[in-house]
């Protein structure tokens, strides 16, 4: 039997229907749904967006991921085509219905500034693991080199590098980190713990890693 849209009087015989309503209309009243301003969160020092519980780098990927909960009802899921931070919009792209009903939204992004885990630790010197190079200058260097490059590349930071007799002292902000580079590259260091503190009544134990190079 041919439905007839009671908002725009579209036939079914022409237009997809939702319930009563004609596919037209149906995104209109979505579209009225969805607010206009969405807020995300940046980090104000490396500039990565909080996308669920994580900093993440900005991409289409992680702002859908930061928009989906303020932007969408469980009918529809969203993703960003295109976005412009300096701008402050993005153009959101949602698909409802499991797909039978797809549409477009400009979308202004309303930013605030907080630090993220990652720089707040960086920041206030933090550190789980102390590595103790020691051997010849040559030595050291050429492993430091390798720590400072095995560190970035896996995500933590080194806090702080201090020059002792016969070597350097780095601080690592991740213990498993300081403990995989370790193992690439078939080191064994002779490991100790040094108490720092609680946390929820429980010790938190800093590694320190002594490494003879020589
Ligand atoms: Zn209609
Ligand atoms: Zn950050």
């Amino acid at each position: 039997m041919t439905k007839y849209c009671p908002i725009c009087n579209r036939s079914s015989d022409d237009v997809k229907f939702f319930g009563e309503i004609c596919a037209y209309c149906t995104i209109d009243m979505l579209k009225k749904k969805i607010p206009s301003t969405a807020k995300i969160y940046t980090c104000r020092f490396c500039g990565r967006v909080k996308a669920g519980a994580d900093y993440e780098r900005i991409s289409k990927a992680s702002l859908a991921r930061a928009l989906q909960g303020q932007l969408s009802t469980s009918d529809c899921k969203v993703s960003v085509s295109d976005f412009d931070i300096e701008h402050r919009r993005a153009t959101a792209e949602f698909s409802c219905y499991e797909g039978e009903l797809a549409f477009t939204k400009e979308v202004k992004l309303s930013i605030e500034h907080k630090t993220c885990q990652t720089c707040y630790r960086q920041r206030s010197g933090y550190y789980e693991a102390v590595i103790q190079l020691r051997g010849s200058s040559e030595a050291v260097g050429k492993a430091l080199g390798r720590l400072e490059a095995y560190v970035s590349r896996n995500g933590a930071f080194i806090a702080k590098e201090e020059a002792v007799r016969k070597g350097y002292d780095i601080y690592v902000s991740d213990k498993l980190v300081a403990s995989g580079f370790f193992s690439y590259y078939r080191l064994k260091p002779l490991k100790s713990y040094e108490l720092y503190g609680l946390k929820r009544g429980r010790k938190v134990y800093r590694n320190i890693y002594a490494v003879s190079l020589d």
